[in-house]
């Protein structure tokens, strides 16, 4: 019994080592193709300024349309690109996509508008970094964007490597943002050591606002820190009145979320930004 047993249990954990394997293997081919297929694309989500309530820039966020599959949400791929180094590919990817879009991108804004990218802290450590980054800021049209990564503290294990990257890019005049804020381990250490812009504040801690969650006096707490370390604030995920006039009125500098809306594609985004800009500017005089 103990022998047949023996050679079930092989047999199943080698069904299941097979399996993950082949798992690992068809997406990242799949990604592969999916890259020189032209599968992946880009969508821009609107940032509003509280106290203006005017665009101030954007959001540039990956999709992925695959042709058997559908869309593809980032958060499945993005999670799998990090650990295979993929994720190199894909954001030199999305920035030729985004600078292929910046020169009419820029004509939607009167000021400098800021320009928001995902960048994966598993990137910051290649060799390709500031080769990337710099290939990217010098493809944009000059003077026309305030560029800000948004950097998540999940996978942010070597403080002092970050901390150097930081200040490199900060001497490139990239803005850093925290992403998720909250949502990661030891948040509050990072505030201390790294030279930021601004934090953005997780979904979670926006829907604590009209749900009265546990967290709620979280979010309280995290506005009077950020606001002692004179950091910029972005809240994400707004989808209430209630909750932006919470957050305004507790001073965060930013709202961005499908109250306002949804990430577009360039061209809808576009009429989308100067419709909003001019209907507001009536709005609150
Ligand atoms: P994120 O950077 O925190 O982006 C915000 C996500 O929240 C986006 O999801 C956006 O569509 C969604 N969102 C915005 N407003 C609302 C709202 O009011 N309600 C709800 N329910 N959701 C809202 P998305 O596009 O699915 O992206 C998910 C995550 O994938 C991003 O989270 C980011 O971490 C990652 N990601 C996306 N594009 C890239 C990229 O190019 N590079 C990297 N490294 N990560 C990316
Ligand atoms: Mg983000
Ligand atoms: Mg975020
Ligand atoms: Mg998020």
């Amino acid at each position: 019994f103990t022998l047949l047993g023996g050679l079930l249990l092989s047999i199943f954990v080698c069904t299941l080592i097979y399996h993950s394997y082949l798992n690992r293997h068809n997406v990242e081919k799949e990604i592969l193709r999916g890259l020189k297929n032209k599968e992946f694309f880009v969508e821009y989500q609107p940032v509003i300024e509280s106290r203006s309530m005017k665009i101030t820039g954007v959001e540039a966020l990956l999709r992925w349309q695959h042709p058997i599959e559908g869309r593809i949400p980032p958060d499945l791929f993005i999670a799998y690109a990090e650990t295979q180094g993929l994720i190199v590919q894909l954001t030199q990817h999305m920035m030729a996509l985004v600078a292929a879009d910046a020169h009419e991108l820029q004509r939607a804004f009167s000021d400098k508008a800021k320009l928001s990218i995902n960048i994966s802290p598993h990137h910051m450590n290649k060799v390709s970094f500031h080769d990337d980054v710099l290939n990217f800021v010098e493809a944009l049209p000059e003077n026309a964007f305030q560029v800000v990564f948004e950097i998540t503290e999940r996978g942010m294990i070597d403080t002092e490597a970050a901390i150097r990257e930081f200040n490199w890019l900060r001497r490139h005049k990239i803005e850093i943002a925290i992403d998720d804020f909250g949502t990661g381990h030891s948040a509050l250490i990072y505030l201390e050591k790294f030279t930021l812009d601004y934090l953005k504040i997780d979904r979670g801690f926006v829907m604590s606002i009209d749900q009265k969650t546990l967290i709620a006096p979280v979010l309280d707490t995290v506005l009077r820190l950020t606001e002692e370390l004179k950091l910029k604030t972005v809240a994400e995920g707004v989808e209430t009145h209630q909750q932006a006039d919470y957050l305004r009125n507790h001073g965060v500098t930013y709202l961005q979320g499908f109250l306002y809306s949804k990430p577009l594609g360039i061209t809808v985004l576009m009429d989308f930004i100067r419709d909003f800009n001019e209907k507001e500017a009536c709005y609150h005089i």
